[in-house]
C-alpha cells in the first residue's frame, strides 16, 4: 500500500518538480535578455523612429503657415528634443525649439552647428550618431556623450530656402520603464508558476490516477481474479495498456477455463479404463471361466488407452518444456504414410473403417520422421474419432511447386467454423462431455501444432459440419539427385 502511494507521488512530484523548473528557465531567460537586450533594442528603436521623424518634417510641412506647431507637436509625440534652424551662408536662425533638461542642443554653440552642418552634408542631407562619436567636447557631460543620439538633416524647400533639422533623443531607457517591465515580469512569474503548478497537478492526476486503478485491478488478477475490466478513459498508452489487459485477461481465464476442462477430462478418461481393468480383472480373478481371451482383450485394450493418455501427456510436457529436437533424416513420406495407414486399416477394420490411400510415388522430405509419424497418427486419430457413421478417411499426397502435401480427409461430424481456430489449441476439446469411444486428451492437435511449427511447415485444415474435414500440411520436396533406394 506504501509503496503504491510512494510511487504515485512520485510521478505528480515529478511533473510538478519539471514544470516548475521550465517555468523558472523560462522566467530568467526573459530577466536576462530584458537586464541585456532593452538597452540596446531601446537604441535601435529610437533610431528609427528619429529617422522616420525626420522623413516626415519635409518640405511640405516646413513651407506650411502652422509649421512651427506642427514640428514641435512631432516631436513632443516622438519624446525628442529639436530645434530647426534657418541656414542662411553661415548663419543659423533657430525658429522652432523643443527642449530637454538633460539634452545638449541648448548647449550647442555655433561652431557646433556648423560642423555638424557640414557632416551631415557630407552624408547626403542625413546624419545620425551618438553626442560622443560626434564630438569630444570637455563642455559636456560624460553621460550626454553617451547617452545622447544626434539625428541631423538638411531640407531645402521650394521657394530655396534651406532647413537643418536637428534631433536630440536619450538613448537608455528612463528608469521608470525598467520599473514597470520589472514589475509586469514579476506578476507574470508568478501567474506562470502558479498556472504551471496547477496543469503540473492535473495532468499527474490524469495519469496517476488511471494508473494506480490499473495497478490495483492487477494485483486482483495476479490472485486470480479473471472477471475485471480493465477500460480507463485516458491517454492512448493507457489506453492501450489496459485493452492489453483486459484481453491478457480473456487469455488468462480462457486457460484457465480449459484447464479445468482438461483436469475433469482426464481424470474422466483415466477413471474409465482403470475402472474397467479392475473390474474385469477383479472378475476373472473370482468367477471361475471368466477368464477368456474376450475379457483379456477388454483390459488389454483399456491399459492401450491409458497408456496413449499419458503418452500424449508426456509428449506435450515435453513440448512445453522445449526439449523438443529435431531429428532429421532423409525418408519417402509416402512410404511412411503408407505403412501407417495400413497399420490402421487392420487395427481398425473391425469397427467397419475403410482407407483409401492416394499418392503419385515417392515423396521424399527432410524431416524427423518420428514426429512426422506423430502427426499422421494424431490426424488419423482425429479422423477415426469424429467420423460417426461414414466410416471411409483418404490420405492423400500430392506434390505441387516443391512441396509435398498430405491431406487426412474424413467424413465426420466437420468443425463450425467458429472452432476452426481454437482446435489447435492446447486442451481444447469440441464436447465437453466426452463421449465413450472418442477418446482423446485435447492436445492430439497442439502437438501436431508443436511439431508442424518446429518443421517450419504449413498446415490447415478446411470442414464442413456434417459433411467431413480436412487436414492438410505440407513438406518441402527434398530433391538430392542420389536419393537412396526407398524401402
Ligand atoms: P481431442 O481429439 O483429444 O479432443 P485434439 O487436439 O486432437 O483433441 O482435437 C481438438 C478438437 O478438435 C476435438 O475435440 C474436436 O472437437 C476437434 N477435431 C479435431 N479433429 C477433428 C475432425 N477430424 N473432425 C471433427 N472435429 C475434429
Amino acid at each position: 500500500m506504501t509503496h503504491r502511494k510512494r510511487k504515485s507521488s512520485k510521478i505528480k512530484w515529478s511533473l510538478f518538480a519539471s514544470f516548475t523548473a521550465v517555468t523558472c528557465l523560462i522566467m530568467i531567460l526573459f530577466w536576462v535578455l530584458q537586464q541585456l537586450l532593452l538597452g540596446t533594442v531601446y537604441e535601435w528603436t529610437t533610431r528609427s523612429q528619429m529617422r522616420t521623424l525626420l522623413y516626415e518634417i519635409d518640405y511640405s510641412i516646413l513651407e506650411s503657415d502652422s509649421f512651427t506647431e506642427e514640428t514641435a507637436s512631432l516631436a513632443e509625440n516622438a519624446g525628442t528634443a529639436m530645434t530647426i534652424y534657418r541656414v542662411d551662408g553661415n548663419r543659423y536662425t533657430p525658429i522652432v525649439a523643443r527642449e530637454e533638461r538633460s539634452g545638449v542642443l541648448h548647449q550647442l554653440e555655433h561652431e557646433h552647428i556648423s560642423a555638424l552642418y557640414e557632416k551631415t552634408r557630407e552624408e547626403n542631407g542625413m546624419l545620425q550618431d551618438s553626442f560622443g562619436n560626434l564630438f569630444d567636447d570637455k563642455g559636456f557631460s560624460a553621460t550626454q556623450r553617451k547617452n545622447r543620439i544626434l539625428s541631423a538633416s538638411i531640407t531645402t524647400t521650394k521657394n530655396g530656402d534651406t532647413y537643418f533639422i536637428l534631433l536630440d533623443t536619450t538613448a537608455v531607457p528612463v528608469r521608470a520603464l525598467f520599473h514597470v517591465m520589472q514589475n509586469q515580469l514579476s506578476f507574470a512569474s508568478v501567474i506562470l508558476l502558479a498556472v504551471a503548478a496547477g496543469v503540473a497537478f492535473l495532468l499527474a492526476r490524469h495519469i496517476a490516477g488511471p494508473i494506480e486503478r490499473i495497478s490495483a485491478k492487477a494485483r486482483k488478477m495476479s490472485k486470480g481474479v479473471y472477471d475485471i475490466d480493465f477500460s480507463e478513459k485516458s491517454y492512448q498508452e493507457i489506453e492501450e495498456l489496459s485493452d492489453i489487459l483486459n484481453h491478457t485477461t480473456e487469455e488468462l481465464s480462457k486457460i484457465d477455463r480449459m484447464q479445468k476442462e482438461l483436469i475433469a477430462n482426464i481424470s474422466h478418461d483415466l477413471r474409465t479404463p482403470l475402472t474397467m481393468i479392475v473390474g474385469y480383472t477383479e472378475v476373472m480373478r473370482d468367477i471361475e471361466g471368466e477368464n477368456t481371451p474376450e475379457n483379456m482383450q477388454v483390459v488389454i485394450d483399456e491399459a492401450t488407452r491409458l497408456s496413449s493418455l499419458v503418452n500424449d501427456l508426456l509428449e506435450i510436457s515435453r513440448i512445453q518444456g522445449g526439449k523438443a529436437e529435431r531429428k532429421d533424416e532423409r525418408f519417402d513420406l509416402t512410404a511412411l504414410t503408407r505403412d501407417t495407414v495400413a497399420r490402421y486399416e487392420r487395427l481398425k477394420q473391425n469397427g467397419g473403417f475403410t482407407f483409401a490411400m492416394e499418392a503419385e510415388g515417392p515423396a521424399f522430405v527432410y524431416a524427423d520422421k518420428n514426429k512426422i509419424t506423430q502427426v499422421l497418427c494424431n490426424l488419423l486419430n482425429n479422423a477415426i474419432n469424429y467420423s460417426d457413421t461414414r466410416r471411409h478417411i483418404v490420405v492423400r499426397l500430392i506434390e505441387k511447386e516443391g512441396v509435398i502435401r498430405t491431406e487426412v480427409i474424413d467424413h465426420g461430424i466437420g468443425i463450425p467454423a467458429e472452432n476452426l481456430e481454437n482446435i489447435w489449441q492446447r486442451y481444447y476439446r469440441g464436447e465437453k462431455t466426452h463421449r465413450r469411444g472418442v477418446h482423446g486428451s485435447g492436445l492430439g492437435l497442439s502437438i501436431v501444432r508443436e511439431i508442424l511449427d518446429l518443421h517450419g511447415a504449413r498446415y490447415g485444415v478446411s470442414s464442413v459440419v456434417g459433411e467431413g474435414s480436412t487436414f492438410w500440411f505440407e513438406l518441402p520436396k527434398d530433391d538430392a539427385t542420389l536419393a537412396p533406394k526407398c524401402v
